[in-house]
């Protein structure tokens, strides 16, 4: 049986095992599954990392809060993920060792260009600071694409509080990406706080949450004319992308 899994905490928000179960179903892959291991602290040597898994597991994805602390505990770093500052993919190699991906990125950069289009790019705005942010802004700056980040503690003069979000600002950032958690399951009646009334046609929203399929802040983007997507199409090509790397020879 070839192992792979998701460690993270929490878990319960996740759609991969179910993802990967279903994808190995439907094309008759009878030795591959992929279970979730909820790790609430990696520690600082690798030790409590490696006792949480199977000693057989060939890969894992990383999610909340492990995509910044696993960092330290890899043998090897893909450039782009070194540059992200992220891994959210790890690949056991054939010597044992971890390598970290970034696949996050792959997953934003398709499915923001299938919004967006071929020559479409607005001056961006990206909600919220953390892993998911990081492969945000690392797409934008590859696509060319100026954007503004928005914090609660801005901590720079290169990010903003929700307080300076005025109208004239939303008019000039026309795509708004949420990194932020706020909105998803359970707490689907909470969305960024932002003056959804400067919001209209013209407006690109993209949600990486994907549970629920439509948050509040996508709602109040859609029922103003704006365009919305959430994040599924992203959880899927990282997953896609993930499967790959594992199955690459290394
Ligand atoms: P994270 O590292 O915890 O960062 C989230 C950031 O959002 C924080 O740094 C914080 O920035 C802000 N934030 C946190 N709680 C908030 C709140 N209550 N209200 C407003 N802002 C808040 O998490 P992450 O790994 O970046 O993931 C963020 C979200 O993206 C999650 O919902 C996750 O499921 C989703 N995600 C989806 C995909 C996909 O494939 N679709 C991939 C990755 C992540 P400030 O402190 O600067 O405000």
């Amino acid at each position: 049986m070839r192992r792979f899994g998701l460690i993270g905490s929490p878990l319960t928000h996740s759609f991969s095992e179910r993802y990967f179960a279903d994808r190995f179903a439907r094309e008759h892959i009878s030795d591959c599954r992929y279970d979730n291991y909820q790790i609430e602290d990696l520690g600082d040597q690798g030790a409590l990392l490696r006792a949480a898994l199977p000693s057989d597991i060939q890969g894992f994805n990383v999610t909340i809060p492990h995509k910044q602390t696993i960092i330290p505990l890899l043998a090897s770093i893909e450039a782009e993920a070194e540059s992200v500052g992220a891994v959210n993919c790890v690949k056991v190699t054939s010597q044992g060792c971890y390598r970290g991906y970034n696949t996050d990125v792959y997953g934003f950069e398709g499915a923001l260009l299938g919004m967006l289009g071929p020559a479409n790019r607005p001056e961006a705005m990206v909600l919220g600071t953390g892993g998911a942010a990081k492969a945000v802004c690392h797409v934008l700056t590859k696509l060319g694409m100026s954007y503004i980040s928005v914090s609660r503690t801005p901590a720079s003069d290169a990010a903003l509080s929700y307080e300076a979000l005025t109208p004239a600002v939303l008019q000039q950032h026309r795509l708004i990406v949420n990194t932020t958690p706020r909105g998803m399951y359970p707490h689907t009646d909470a969305s960024p706080l932002l003056p959804y009334d400067s919001i209209g046609q013209g407006h690109y929203l993209f949600d990486l949450i994907y549970n629920p399929a439509e948050t509040l802040f996508l709602k109040q983007g859609r029922r103003r004319g704006a365009v919305v997507k959430n994040g599924l199409e992203m959880l899927i090509l990282q997953a896609e992308r993930s499967w790959d790397i594992w199955n690459e020879t290394l």
